[in-house]
């Protein structure tokens, strides 16, 4: 969350830095503000609300200078106004900060720094960390730079900031611990610093992703030193980029999420390309290659994740233990991480996170590899913090994901999951080779068949009419239906602000029933499978309290037809691959329910990207 950005060359900062802070805009949207330094003078602009705000208000301004720093926040210490938006200031004025974390013990950090005399304008901990940095920079006599570094050994907490000073204008400082931070390495002897790479891509591929607190001085035409917070010199390692531009733009669709939804198709295909072969029926992931023994032998793995990829991880569960028959169990890392979880060497630890950046995921992490255990990543970002603390992973390769709620990393997450559990189940022979031939054969034609889901668009938009007005909703399903029903409510509350809660079908007579009436739409899972009769009895429950029902069913289904005010009808295949199919209407009906309320569909109320926060 926070999403930062800053640039020091030849060029005019202004128009970079907040072309960037549009590109980070899903990691925050309570304010913007842009500081630009320029004959000796910090300029400083701050808005409350979107980055389109900032760019009015600075419409007339002058916006010369070539260094800036610029920040898009997801508020988490003061309200989202004008005063609390950074960049912020140091008390005299001389230096400016941009931060995306939370200093935890700002408290303290604030009492001393009121006792020697600082006053404080904002309610933020940023503001204190800029108060010491110049506390420490006038008391010590030391450079900016030793000021930020000795600052930050004082620091509890998780950052990521960038540092412009006065006294030195050809230089800028940042660091980060615990929030991620990319350095671009510009041809003409300029830098871009941001917190991912998405506003770095069109001006250089070569980047330098920040460890864990390391200090980073890039210096105009001089170039990029990095140290360690203990002062000892490091050797940046230069990755080459492989992101693209068009990418990151929305390509004709009204919103991402749309776009994102639409792309489907391809990133699912993308997620299993040299991962599958039909043919010789082989599946493999280079990335845990080394690690299928442990994983098929395991006593058990844990998953950890949060919000969607938790959901992920609950279909995963089903794919795990129906499949390879290892043991599995799928844990809120926010949960898991504070209530002292028994972890031993034996256990895989698999961390689910689209941006592999969710602090909480990561701390579960870390904690799990402190106890010994092997940990494992699923991400979509490349290069981020997961991918990196981990022993191995396998990427999700989505593709950049802008729109907030999250929609083709949650099935190309479920596909990697896919994939894993056939590998291992083949490791370990527990799945004969006629069923495992049949579940590939029909993961290849998955692709096409979310093709075919999404032709219904437009009868899913006319139905979703009906449903727009709902103040609550309830989503059922059964088996690996049931996280796909939880997904699905998560969605129709993040981007519509309808409630809706996600059950397992068989649960609702336990409670949820007596929520049902006239007023309420009930979305049911009920393809052909398993539990399919018994999902059937349970849309007769709702029928008989008058709820209203919109099923989704296999192609051909005559049954649930009669009973259901509404039924979309999917391509049949096999039961294990369902939530990859059943959860495309799901995202549909969310996204047209909410566009028909005039809500922010990429940009949610009070939601961010990439939650870098605890
Ligand atoms: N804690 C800072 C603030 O509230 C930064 C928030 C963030 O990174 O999400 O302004």
């Amino acid at each position: 969350m926070c999403g930062i950005v800053a640039y020091i060359g030849q060029e005019q900062a202004f128009p970079i830095v907040l072309k960037g802070l549009k590109r980070l805009e899903y990691r925050g949207y309570d304010s913007a503000g842009i500081a630009l330094l320029e004959n000796g003078e910090i300029k400083n602009y701050k808005r409350q609300g979107k980055v389109a705000e900032l760019e009015s208000f600075t419409d007339n301004q002058d916006t010369e200078g070539t260094v800036g720093i610029g920040h898009t926040r997801w508020a988490t210490h003061g309200l989202p106004n004008d005063i609390n938006a950074h960049p912020h200031t140091s008390g005299n004025g001389d230096i400016a900060l941009i931060h995306n974390g939370i200093i935890e013990n700002y408290d303290i950090l604030k009492e001393g720094l009121l006792s020697r005399g600082h006053k404080f304008e904002s309610e933020t901990d940023t503001e204190v960390l800029v108060h010491l940095i110049q506390d420490i920079k006038d008391h010590e006599k030391v450079s900016t730079a030793e000021a930020v570094r000795l600052a930050l050994n004082n620091v509890i907490g998780a950052y990521a900031i960038v540092v412009l000073s006065k006294d030195n204008p050809d230089q800028l400082i940042a660091a980060r611990k615990s929030s991620p931070l990319v350095v671009g390495i510009g041809k003409k002897g300029d830098y871009y610093l941001a917190s991912d790479a998405t506003p770095i891509v069109e001006y250089t591929n070569e980047v330098v992703y920040l460890e864990d607190e390391e200090i980073a001085i890039v210096e105009r035409n001089k170039g990029l030193r990095l140290y360690n917070i203990q002062n000892q010199e490091k050797t940046p390692y230069i990755q080459e980029l492989e992101l693209q531009l068009e990418a990151l733009e929305k390509g004709g669709y009204e919103h991402f999420m749309l776009k994102e939804i639409h792309e489907q198709p391809h990133s699912i295909q993308d997620c299993f390309r040299g991962r599958l072969n039909v043919d010789t029926g082989w599946v493999g992931l280079g990335g845990i290659k080394d690690y299928e023994k442990q994983l098929a032998s395991a006593n058990r793995i844990i998953m950890v994740a949060c919000g969607t990829s938790w959901h992920a991880a609950l279909v995963g569960e089903y794919l795990f233990e129906d499949l390879a028959r290892v043991p599995v169990e799928v844990e809120y890392a926010s949960e898991f991480r504070y209530r002292n979880p028994i972890i031993d060497e034996g256990d895989i630890v698999i961390a689910i996170s689209q941006s592999g950046e969710t602090a909480d995921t990561l701390a579960a992490l870390e904690l799990a590899k402190s106890k010994g255990a092997t940990i494992l990543g699923i991400c979509n970002v490349v290069g981020s913090s997961i991918s990196r603390i981990t022993h191995a992973g396998s990427y999700t390769h989505a593709g950049p994901e802008i729109g907030v709620a999250s929609t083709k990393a949650f099935t190309a997450q479920v596909t990697v999951l896919t994939l894993m559990a056939l590998a291992i189940a083949r490791n370990k022979g527990s799945l004969n080779e006629a069923k495992f031939r049949r579940i590939i054969t029909e993961l290849e034609l998955i692709p096409e068949k979310v093709s075919k889901i999404l032709e219904s668009s437009d009868y899913i938009e006319e139905l979703s009419k009906e449903y727009k007005d709902a103040s609550n909703a309830l989503y059922l399903g059964r088996g690996n239906s049931f996280p796909v029903a939880l997904e699905g409510a998560l969605k129709l509350k993040e981007i519509s602000y309808i409630h809706a809660e996600g059950y397992p079908a068989a649960e609702m007579k336990h409670g949820p029933i007596a929520l049902i009436d006239e007023e309420m739409p009930v979305f049911v899972i009920a393809t052909k499978g398993t539990s399919y009769e018994k999902v059937v009895s349970n849309i007769q429950e709702v029928k008989a309290r008058k709820g209203k029902v919109v099923a989704i069913v296999t192609e051909g289904d005559t049954q649930v037809k009669g009973m259901a005010d509404h039924v979309i009808e999917i391509p049949n295949t096999d039961e294990h691959l369902s939530p990859l199919l059943t959860t495309i209407p799901f995202q549909l009906i969310s996204y047209y329910i909410a566009v028909m309320r005039g809500c922010n569909v990429d940009q949610p109320r009070n939601l961010a990207k990439s939650v870098t926060v605890e």
